[in-house]
């Protein structure tokens, strides 16, 4: 089949977060399943960056690159820039009214290069509210049927209604507005939840959550009206980039026969960042948005007692929210032996962090997918996660009776629910035999793309 995705990131050349691993992992599998994948992008200030070029290409009004990298890189979709002239902007977000111009011109243009190309898509499949508009305008000119899949319905793109005067053609205008005007402003997803010929998201429980008013962030209604052409299909991984015995950002590798070198990596760790430890103290590790979502603000509400109570140290990666980073800084200052903080984003200690640590912490209020928590689990690091999305659908409570499970699940996102999650874990990491069944649970779970695509062959094709 031929699939074009309409995002606005794709790992590793635009990535905010999981939106990129998960597009971008979908891609290279569907790739690798023999379907011919393009994906469409904007042209941020930033690309094409070191290691590639662009070959210019210009349809209708519009004028794309298609991203031309050394040879020897691994086979993926093929990638086109969209060139935004006067509305380039350094970051991939700008989070004003500059990315509804930039997102609605996005939606026109991917109808638009499949003429280019000379090439003829089976789907167009569209990722969040930046490609949200796609469906709708496909509606009125039909080039393929659509796909949206929603990767968080938290971010909806919200704007006040003046901008479709400003940045949209008047003859589709009107078409925009039916579907998008709610109150004095335009949502994005809102419209495109409407139009797509079927809406998806990222996991089954969260496909479920997201049509009740305490996880559908007002979109409950739109979502329910949709019925069965709502599906959750959970993301996978891409262990070609994450995999413990030959992850290019570690310095020593290991594998569940093999742990050994994990423990020299956990103590490399804790020595750069200062840290105390040994066998017996436990590493707890958390790479993160620093967003309300993720739930850190009740990791620092129990850091004290752990601290008081508990061996356990803490390695926290993360950028975002100023007043969560500010007291994850205090934490650090007052006991450097015990709490690291590195504000900002770094793909290379987000590695070492996972492969290091004997336990990670996901206690997000909400979860569309989680990619983390899968992460940690292949390098043997034990996720402990709130019962909720994706994060439901991955990780089983770990039973020391029967050996059962993979990690620690608490159902309440409050304090008393992730010190409950913490405690139960440290309780597991201090009885050896139990600590090694669950890591070699851990270890064996496979949640790789190669499982999840026929989920997306078999909905393209119901399409068709
Ligand atoms: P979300 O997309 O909501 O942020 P996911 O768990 O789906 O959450 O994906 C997060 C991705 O972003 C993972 O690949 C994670 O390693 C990465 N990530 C998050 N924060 C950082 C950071 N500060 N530095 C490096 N990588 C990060």
């Amino acid at each position: 089949m031929n699939v074009l995705m309409v995002c606005s990131e794709f790992a590793p050349w635009a990535k905010t977060g999981g939106l990129a691993d998960a597009v971008t992992g979908l891609g290279n599998a569907l790739v690798a399943r023999g379907h011919d994948v393009r994906v469409l992008l904007p042209r941020y200030a930033h690309l094409p960056g070191t290691g590639a070029t662009l070959r210019p290409l210009r349809a209708g009004r519009h004028r794309f690159g298609e991203l031309q990298t050394a040879a020897g890189d691994r086979a993926g979709p093929r990638v086109y820039l969209l060139e935004l002239d006067e509305l380039t902007a350094d970051s991939i977000y700008t989070a004003d009214s500059r990315d509804a111009g930039r997102f609605l011109r996005l939606a026109f243009a991917a109808l638009e290069l499949p003429a280019a190309l000379n090439w003829r898509p089976d789907i167009l499949h569209c990722h969040d509210w930046h490609a949200a508009l796609t469906p709708v305008l496909n509606r009125a000119a039909p080039v393929a049927p659509t796909v949206l899949t929603l990767h968080n319905v938290g971010y909806q793109g919200v704007f006040a209604a003046s901008v479709l005067e400003q940045y949209a053609p008047p003859r589709l205008r009107r078409a925009i507005a039916a579907d998008a005007l709610a109150g004095d402003d335009v949502n994005f997803l809102r419209a495109g939840v409407h139009a797509a010929d079927v809406v998806t998201t990222v996991s089954p429980t969260y496909a479920a959550e997201i049509r009740t008013p305490e996880f559908g962030m007002g979109l409950e209604d739109v979502l329910n009206a949709r019925g069965a052409a709502l599906v959750g299909i959970l993301n996978g991984v891409d262990y070609d980039l994450w995999d413990p015995r030959s992850d290019p950002f570690l310095a020593l590798h290991f594998d569940a026969t093999n742990l050994a070198p994990k423990r020299q990596l956990k103590s490399a760790l804790a020595a750069r960042l200062g840290l105390q430890a040994d066998a017996t103290t436990p590493l707890v590790g958390i790479v993160t948005r620093l967003a309300a979502q993720k739930g850190i603000d009740l990791v620092t509400a129990i850091l004290p007692a752990l601290l008081r109570e508990t061996r356990a140290t803490f390695a926290v990666l993360g950028s975002g929210d100023v007043a969560l980073a500010s007291a994850l800084a205090g934490f650090a200052r007052e006991q450097p032996r015990r709490v690291s903080f590195t504000d900002g984003y770094d793909e290379a200690f987000a590695h070492l962090i996972f492969a290091a640590s004997d336990l990670t912490l996901v206690p997000s209020r909400y979860e569309p997918c989680g990619l983390t928590q899968m992460y940690a689990l292949r390098y043997g690091t034990i996720p402990v996660v709130r019962a909720t999305g994706g994060l439901a659908d991955t990780i089983e409570h770990f039973d020391p009776a029967t050996g059962t499970g993979n990690g620690g699940v608490f159902r309440d996102a409050d304090a008393g629910g992730l010190l409950w999650g913490l405690r139960t874990a440290l309780g597991w990491f201090d009885d050896r035999a139990a600590w090694s069944r669950l890591v070699a649970n851990a270890m064996a779970a496979d949640f790789s793309w190669r499982h999840q695509v026929p989920h997306y062959e078999r909905l393209y094709r119901t399409l068709l």
